[in-house]
């Protein structure tokens, strides 16, 4: 089992002596970076500790995940005590994906506190006191059931539901789920998971606004069958003026939808931002099926994730941005 540097053991002891605990997400945190900290954070409280959850943006957790924080966990940084015991970041592979609340890493080391790593990405650099990282886990919330395990602390519903949440996202709905993990999910499931209803919050449900945004966006998607080494790419462009009336989640969802193109091993979607410089600035979502490590080429424009789903942030046009991703695809590693 390739979990590196802090055996379970240490980390349970850890986690036994500790009173003050903050865990963060990583920035637009999704399910299983909040679940897998919700779901550690309320087995900490329940065992008498001081517990928040937090992360530096958006400003408030998306509407799906917000029904996970049952104890209301979750503050904004601002609220966020000047100091932890125990700094705990989840699904985070490097402190620059902390955000602003980043520079708790080394405040906390500094005055003698521990920082845990929770982790399952290949790029983790391994900054905590404490890493757990195993590559090979489908989700960060596997990480953070064999953590509660080792404490022994028993499921509840509220836990199995965070934890659930964060597998069915991580793996695409359990597409990506090893025999180990659907055991898991049996357990979760078993333990007051509601299954159903949370596929249906957190993968289908969104308002009416989404289909007309969808409509749009995806009459402008493009096919090229000789993209990415001729394996064939599709992509399409959402811009700020097309999201205007939907949410975050919703745009979010268009990778989901373009990545169903059989002619293409690669989808790629530009989501604008606002802008950081003069022009105008995109949030790239990368997907590949199975033959071209699409993380590779989202660490050549500057960002990372899985070899099969990956991100990064670019400046410039959008045909500036596709140009510099069809350059990175070209050289992309075959899987
Ligand atoms: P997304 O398309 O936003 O769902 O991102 C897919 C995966 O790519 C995430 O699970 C992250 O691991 C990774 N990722 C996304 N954006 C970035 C970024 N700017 N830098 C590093 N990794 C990223
Ligand atoms: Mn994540
Ligand atoms: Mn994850």
């Amino acid at each position: 089992m390739p979990i590196v540097d802090t055996s379970l053991a240490d980390v349970a002891a850890l986690l036994r002596d500790a009173h003050d605990v903050t865990l963060l997400g990583h920035v637009n945190p999704d399910a299983d970076a909040i679940g897998g900290a919700l779901a550690l954070g309320l087995a900490l409280r329940a065992r008498g500790a001081d517990v928040r959850v937090s992360f530096a943006r958006p400003a408030e957790l998306q509407e799906s995940l917000r029904r996970l924080d049952v104890e209301g966990l979750v503050v904004p940084p601002g609220k966020l005590p000047e100091s932890e015991q125990v700094l705990v970041a989840v699904d985070t592979p490097a402190v620059d994906r902390l955000g602003v609340l980043g520079g708790r890493v080394e405040a906390t080391k500094r005055a003698g506190g521990s920082v845990l790593v929770i982790d399952h990405h290949p790029s983790n650099t391994e900054y905590g006191t404490h890493n757990v990282v195993d590559v090979e886990a489908e989700a960060s919330v596997v990480v953070v059931l064999r953590i509660l395990d080792e404490l022994g602390h028993e499921l509840d519903a509220n836990i199995a539901r965070c934890l659930y949440a964060g597998l069915l996202t991580d793996t695409s709905g359990f597409r990506r789920a090893s025999g180990d993990t659907h055991r898991m999910a049996a357990r979760l499931v078993d333990a007051g998971a509601e299954a159903n209803a949370l596929s249906y919050e957190l993968l289908d449900a969104h308002p009416f606004a989404w289909l007309p945004m969808l409509a749009n966006v995806l009459s402008g998607t493009q096919l090229e069958p000789d993209g990415a080494q001729g394996l064939g790419l599709v992509h399409a462009v959402v811009t700020r003026e097309l999201a205007s009336d939907v949410r975050f989640e919703e745009v979010e969802s268009v990778i989901d939808v373009i990545r169903a193109t059989r002619e293409a091993e690669v989808a790629i979607v530009l989501k604008e931002t606002e802008p950081r410089t003069a022009s105008q600035c995109w949030t790239v979502s990368l997907r590949g099926k199975s033959a071209i490590d699409v993380s590779a080429v989202a660490k050549a424009c500057g960002g990372g994730g899985h070899r099969l789903a990956a991100g990064c942030t670019i400046d410039g046009t959008a045909d500036e941005a596709m140009a510099a991703l069809r350059k990175a695809l070209a050289d992309a590693p075959r899987l």
